[in-house]
């Protein structure tokens, strides 16, 4: 300890990185994880608890009452609770924001999410025990275990006096499977109070007890136009008839596949595409219908597509090469493309890393062997992704199980103690400083 301290003064982040690992678990930690042992029934019965309680995205009332039950608990730890509601026109419940301040240590942003991908009116599965140590009910795994983990770790440090000069902000939001439109409006207070924090630290499911996503994908959507001149099939080739719109529509999308696939986290997947002589196309239903004939050159196609990225320049970098394609149209055709951004991307930064070595010490004191990053195109899109830009984030810190977003998913609940311990113990030394 006292030469991690020494370190500290010197500011040396680097130092404090390479001793970060296996320090051993100090005096305090170790009441903390002794704690944390002998609460595990509590937290199984607050995971039934909150299990118990429907709380698809759009049912409102679910939602809240599931917010409710997390204030009580979270109050237990000295946060004082706030609920953030969300206009009439967005159709949510809003979101449960907890709070503590003080001036010891990073300053937190913890990320949890109330909802689930369960309305009412899909059949209703109460918390059963499947076996002795795995249980099923409607988001055990993603993610009221890991909301679990995190109020437990929290009440953990609370009980040893060990958050009384700290800052933590802990964030559930109430419609993180079904986000409510606009994005702008909906995600306007999470992005804020997350831009006053230093550490994002995201509950989502762990992908194995030893990997930590440090990043993840990002996604947008394109839309390519193109128009052609048309006329008798017979003509096709030639300067005063062109190519028509289906043979551009095909170089463009080949060229997009022949240039850009082998790019690493790199993806753009053409999910629609319509063409012939009359074309409709409704973006909102994602469907279509053509009508063309052998014998007419096309005038039209619509390709709608995505595209995934790790960072905001491989994004940029990605458009410009699909621009670049797009305008080197054939004879007798015009082509253009739209893109909309959807949800950023979490890229890989050095300060991601250095929370990752933090926990990698963790669970290596704790006896689990080293964590390391996991791949950043297995994880989906998630709330952090929206505050990745502002803040050192790490995510995957929740439950451990099977099965998101299918009926039947699945917590492991022996690996609950560990998973909160950690979680207690990355809070612990990134605020006890
Ligand atoms: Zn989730």
């Amino acid at each position: 300890m006292f030469m991690k301290y020494v370190f500290s003064i010197l500011a040396l982040t680097v130092f404090q990185v390479t001793i970060a690992a296996a320090q051993g678990l100090s005096k305090t930690e170790k009441k903390v994880v002794a704690y944390i042992q002998s609460t595990t029934n509590q937290a199984i019965d607050l995971l039934k608890e909150s299990a118990n309680i429907n709380s698809g995205s759009l049912n409102i009332e679910g939602v809240k009452k599931v917010g409710l039950v997390y204030a009580r608990e979270l109050e237990k730890a000295g946060f004082t609770c706030t609920w953030i509601p969300m206009p009439d026109s967005i159709k949510r419940a809003g979101h449960l924001v907890a709070e503590r301040k003080g001036k010891k240590g990073k300053k937190l942003f913890l990320i949890g999410h109330l909802d689930t991908v369960f309305e009412p009116d899909m059949p209703f599965t109460p918390f059963t025990m499947v076996n002795d140590s795995t249980a099923t009910g409607q988001g055990v795994n993603d993610m009221k275990g890991g909301d679990v983990i995190m109020i437990k770790a929290l009440q953990a440090l609370h009980a040893q006096g060990l958050l009384d000069d700290v800052t933590i902000t802990a964030y559930f939001t109430g419609d993180e499977e079904r986000g409510g439109e606009p994005i702008s409006v909906s995600r306007a207070d999470f992005i804020e109070r997350a831009k006053q924090a230093e550490v994002a630290i995201g509950f989502e499911g762990a992908t194995g007890l030893n990997t930590i996503a440090t990043a993840r994908r990002g996604s947008s959507d394109w839309k390519l136009e193109v128009t052609a001149e048309t006329g008798h099939s017979s003509g096709i080739f030639s300067d005063r008839a062109g190519y028509g719109a289906i043979y551009e529509a095909a170089r463009i999308i080949n060229e997009f596949r022949t240039t850009l696939s082998s790019e690493q986290y790199l993806t753009f997947n053409p999910g629609l595409i319509i063409g012939g002589s009359e074309i409709q196309y409704n973006a909102s239903k994602a469907s279509g219908s053509a009508i063309g004939k052998d014998n007419i050159i096309s005038p039209a196609v619509v390709v709608s597509g995505d595209l995934r990225f790790l960072t905001e320049q491989q994004k940029e970098n990605a458009r410009a090469a699909m621009r670049a394609i797009v305008s080197k149209s054939l004879t007798g055709t015009n082509a253009s493309i739209k893109f909309e951004d959807g949800i950023p991307s979490m890229a890989p930064t050095p300060g991601n890393e250095t929370i990752l070595k933090v926990i990698d010490g963790i669970s290596q004191d704790l006896g689990q062997g080293p964590s390391v990053a996991g791949n950043p195109g297995s994880r989906g899109a998630g709330d952090i992704s929206y505050i990745a830009a502002y803040l050192d984030c790490v995510d995957g810190l929740g439950a451990s199980g099977s099965g998101a977003h299918a009926p039947g998913e699945r917590i492991k609940l022996n690996d609950l103690p560990y998973l909160t311990k950690r979680a207690a113990l990355l809070i612990y030394r990134l605020t006890n400083k």
